[in-house]
């Protein structure tokens, strides 16, 4: 999680208000990682310093995590300069939460958050190879080699996608659509992989993030994710 200022910090593990721990900041009763922090402005990581207050350690923040079903147009940044719908602002939270990851403005579907920095790095580093399911509906239709092009890779800019489980679920003149999971994160590259092979994409899901799946919850809603669930995660 990034720096905050120190008196939030305190104010949010419920020290005292921000104005009183200032105070008790300019008192030279605070400590952060063993060193007396006595001026402002000052600044700490709640996820990762150590912070006392008259020898007494804060308890770090408790960890939160939610599933939310990201509506179209909702982003998934924690703030927007053009002032689009942040997904952040769908869930109400007194914690400083963030979304795993990144779904396109225009793609709906299982977005996880949370203020956990660690497991962010465990769903989104590429060396962990998390798969992520989507659904796709294209115009018209996925021939039989263009299903084995998705699922043997395709080139992109960046180089080859790694092999994709491809899985058609209707097959219409007008209308398909296709179950697509792959294990990289690259930027709309399940549409890019959909495009590359001819077919354009009229919306896409996702479905699933590893073992943790949507299941029923409807477009801009949100539920705390189970044990077993975080578990599943890690
Ligand atoms: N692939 C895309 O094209 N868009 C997303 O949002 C996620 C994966």
């Amino acid at each position: 999680m990034a720096r905050e200022r120190l008196q939030k910090v305190m104010a949010s593990a419920g020290v005292a208000s921000r104005r009183e721990c200032e105070e008790l900041i300019l008192a030279g009763v605070v400590r952060v990682n063993g060193r007396q922090v006595d001026s402002l402005p000052a600044f700490a990581d709640p996820d990762t310093d150590a912070i006392s207050v008259d020898g007494r350690r804060l308890k770090p923040p408790q960890r939160v995590y939610f599933a939310l079903n990201k509506p179209k147009g909702v982003i998934c940044t924690n703030r927007d300069p053009q002032g689009r719908k942040v997904a952040v602002d769908l869930v109400q939270c007194s914690q400083r939460i963030f979304c795993i990851g990144r779904l396109d403005a225009d793609t709906t579907g299982l977005i996880v958050l949370t203020n956990d920095a660690e497991l962010t790095n465990r769903l989104t580093h590429p060396r962990y190879k998390v798969p992520k399911t989507y659904i796709a509906t294209i115009k018209g239709r996925l021939d039989a080699d263009a299903v084995q092009r998705l699922k043997r890779g395709i080139w992109l800019a960046e180089g080859k996608t790694g092999k994709a489980a491809v899985k058609v679920l209707k097959a219409g003149h007008k209308e398909s659509a296709v179950e697509i999971t792959i294990s990289q994160g690259l930027n709309r590259q399940v549409r890019r992989m959909l495009a590359n092979v001819g077919v354009p994409v009229k919306s896409l899901k996702r479905t699933r993030i590893g073992k943790l799946k949507l299941g029923p919850l409807p477009s801009g809603q949100y539920r705390p994710l189970s044990k077993a669930e975080i578990a599943s995660l890690k």
